[in-house]
């Protein structure tokens, strides 16, 4: 069962202390190192209820649970998906969440680099790039952000296969730059890579630095080998690692991922494909991280990814696509993955 563990502010365990001495006690997600969404049968769960210190459950935690302020919005997060008006909004969400409108074509896919399959333990630097009047992130676009986390990580471990022992780490950091945002240029209507890199540098790169780390591409290689670098909780070593910008200063498009790092901007996501689909939105541009192609045109049917160098076969320009392609989170028609995309990610 799906269950949030909670360590509240002044608790004499930790999560490493609970997952060593529970080994049925599954991490999908760790955040912080101050809860995290876990997979447990319900006896192991209802005793990891009972140590003091601990809030565990498979439905809402306590609402006044005191846990350190940046845990907030992610208790907040989860305990929404229990409110039954929530609960009424996501299941009423059409499959095909990218079919409202037409989805942005995808920037130009990467240089062929090495492979990375979406396995074992990865590392998400999450950065909020907040900033002063348009630009400033909400409480409730956090709370937005730890529901799109959850959900998207509810999405890629439950079709990763278990010899995949995917589990994610999060450490997450909120910077408040003092850019102005009407200096970034609004988009208009370009997805090139000039045009990304016009809009995203300008807030980019002070929130490298305000993190510690350096401009551009090279900033953004140096925080995920930080990532790789660090012991998580629990000793955890990451074996991958990618960066996050969740931001309201002015990109390109809604949302986009290459080289390591993925964006996505919210007010323009509201427009498209509206906020309530931010979960689908990270779990997509993740899997791109990790070689999933888009499976919406103009997307390349011959272009191959993958360690074993599959083609893009449900590519809806795949003559055998467009007469029946199937479901998928890449085609932004599913929250689950083909077996063409599976095959791209090393599923
Ligand atoms: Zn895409």
């Amino acid at each position: 069962m799906n269950a949030f563990v909670a360590l509240p502010m002044g608790s004499p365990v930790s999560l490493q202390s609970i997952f060593a001495s529970n080994p049925v006690i599954r991490p999908k997600l760790i955040i912080d190192g101050l809860g995290a969404v876990v997979d447990a049968p319900p006896l192991a769960l209802s005793a990891l209820s009972a140590i003091p210190g601990i809030a565990a459950g498979t439905g809402a935690l306590p609402t006044g649970l005191p846990v350190p302020p940046s845990l907030q919005p992610w208790l907040t997060a989860w305990n929404r998906l229990f409110n039954p008006t929530f609960q009424t909004a996501l299941s009423s969400r059409p499959k095909k969440w990218l079919a409202a409108g037409t989805p942005p074509a995808a920037p130009a896919a990467p240089p062929a680099g090495p492979t990375s399959t979406l396995d074992g333990t990865v590392a998400i630097g999450l950065v909020n790039v907040s900033g002063p009047g348009t630009a400033a992130l909400t409480p409730a676009d956090l709370v937005d952000i730890g529901f799109g986390l959850i959900n998207a990580i509810n999405h890629l471990t439950r079709n990763a296969p278990a010899s995949a022992k995917l589990v994610f780490v999060v450490e997450q950091q909120t910077v408040t730059l003092s850019v102005n945002p009407a200096t970034v240029p609004a988009p208009n209507g370009s997805n090139s890579s000039a045009d990304i890199e016009a809009r995203e540098k300008m807030w980019r790169d002070p929130a490298l630095g305000a993190i510690g780390q350096p401009a551009s591409f090279g900033g953004i290689t140096a925080y995920r080998n930080a990532l790789l670098g660090r012991t998580w909780w629990g000793g955890l070593h990451a074996g991958k690692s990618v960066v996050a910008f969740i931001t309201r200063y002015n990109t390109s498009i809604s949302a986009y991922a290459a080289f390591g790092r993925l964006v996505v901007n919210l007010p323009q996501t509201d427009t498209f494909p509206g906020r309530i689909h931010i979960d689908r939105v990270i779990a997509h541009e993740i899997c791109h991280l990790f070689d999933a192609m888009d499976e919406y045109a103009p997307c390349n049917p011959l272009a191959t990814a993958g360690p074993l160098h599959v083609p893009n076969g449900n590519c809806i320009l795949n003559p055998l696509a467009t007469i029946g392609q199937a479901p998928c989170l890449m085609a932004g028609t599913s929250d689950d993955l083909c077996t063409w995309s599976r095959s791209h990610l090393g599923w």
